[in-house]
C-alpha cells in the first residue's frame, strides 16, 4: 500500500505543477480519487495517506464499499460519477455525498424528494455531452440552460456545476478542446436560483494538466491514484491489466 502513497504525492505534485503553470492557486483544484473496482482496503490506504474524496461508477459497488468503510462514513465525502437509472436513485440520495452524471431532470426530482432529511442537501453536478456523436451519455449544450434553471430550484439538492467525460485523446491541444468548451458552457449560464455555479468536474488520469489549464476545480483520477484497474471489474476508461 505504499505504492498508493507515492501515488497520491505524484498525483499532488502533477495538480500543483499544472496550477503554476496556469497561474492558478493549487487549493483552487480539488482531488477526487476514482476508487470503482478498487477494494476498500485501497480506499482506506488512500485515507491514511491523507485523501477523503472518493468517486465511484456503480451505485451498488459504491453502497458495498460504503458499508465496508462504515467507521470512516464522517471522513468520507462519497462521489458517484458514473451512470444513475430510476429504481437506484433512492440508495444514492441516501448515502452518497455528490453526483456528477446528471444529465435529466427526472432523476434529479427523484433525487431530491428522495434526500433524507437529516441529511444536508445532495451536491450535484449537471453532466453535459461536449463530445458530440461520440457519446451518448450528458445533456445536450443547447438543452443544459434549461436543465440547470430546472436542477436549481429543486429543494434537496445543490447545482455545483458541470461535469464531462470527453472522448480520450493523446494530443494535449486536442484534450484541452472539450474542457474549455464545458468551462464557456458554465460562464455562459445564466444567473441561477441557488446562485451562482463553483464546480467544473473536468480531467482524468490522463488529461489533468489539460483540464487544470482550462479550469477544472475537480479532477476526477483513478489509475493515476490506484494503479491499473483489473479487466473483469473495468468500467468506463478503464481496461488495462495490473
Ligand atoms: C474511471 C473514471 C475516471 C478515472 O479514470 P482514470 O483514467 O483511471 O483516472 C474518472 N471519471 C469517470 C467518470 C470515470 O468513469
Amino acid at each position: 500500500m505504499a505504492t498508493i502513497q507515492n501515488n497520491v504525492q505524484l498525483v499532488r505534485r502533477r495538480i500543483a505543477q499544472a496550477c503554476a503553470a496556469a497561474g492558478r492557486d493549487p487549493s483552487a483544484v480539488t482531488l477526487l480519487c476514482v476508487s470503482k473496482t478498487q477494494a476498500a482496503e485501497q480506499v482506506r490506504a488512500a485515507v491514511d495517506a491523507g485523501e477523503h474524496r472518493f468517486g465511484e461508477n456503480y451505485v451498488q459497488e459504491g453502497l458495498d464499499k460504503i458499508a465496508a468503510l462504515a467507521e470512516l462514513r464522517a471522513r468520507i465525502e462519497w462521489h458517484l460519477i458514473g451512470p444513475l437509472q430510476s429504481n437506484k436513485t433512492r440508495a444514492v440520495a441516501e448515502h452518497f455525498d455528490w453526483v456528477h452524471g446528471i444529465d435529466r431532470l427526472k432523476i434529479a426530482e427523484r433525487l431530491s424528494a428522495q434526500r433524507p432529511p437529516g441529511l444536508p442537501p445532495l451536491q450535484v453536478c449537471l453532466q453535459v455531452n461536449v463530445s458530440g456523436e461520440a457519446s451518448k451519455s450528458g445533456v445536450a449544450p443547447e438543452a443544459l440552460p434549461a436543465l440547470a434553471a430546472a436542477v436549481a430550484t429543486l429543494p434537496r439538492l445543490r447545482l455545483r456545476g458541470l461535469m464531462a467525460i470527453p472522448e480520450p485523446s493523446r494530443d494535449p491541444a486536442a484534450q484541452r478542446r472539450p474542457h474549455r468548451r464545458l468551462r464557456e458552457l458554465l460562464a455562459a449560464l445564466p444567473p441561477l436560483p441557488g446562485g451562482p455555479l463553483d464546480t467544473l468536474s473536468m480531467g482524468m488520469s490522463d488529461d489533468l494538466e489539460a483540464a487544470v489549464a482550462e479550469g477544472a476545480t475537480i479532477v476526477r483520477i483513478g489509475t493515476a491514484v490506484f494503479g491499473a484497474r483489473s479487466a473483469a471489474g473495468a468500467g468506463a476508461g478503464g481496461g488495462a491489466v495490473g
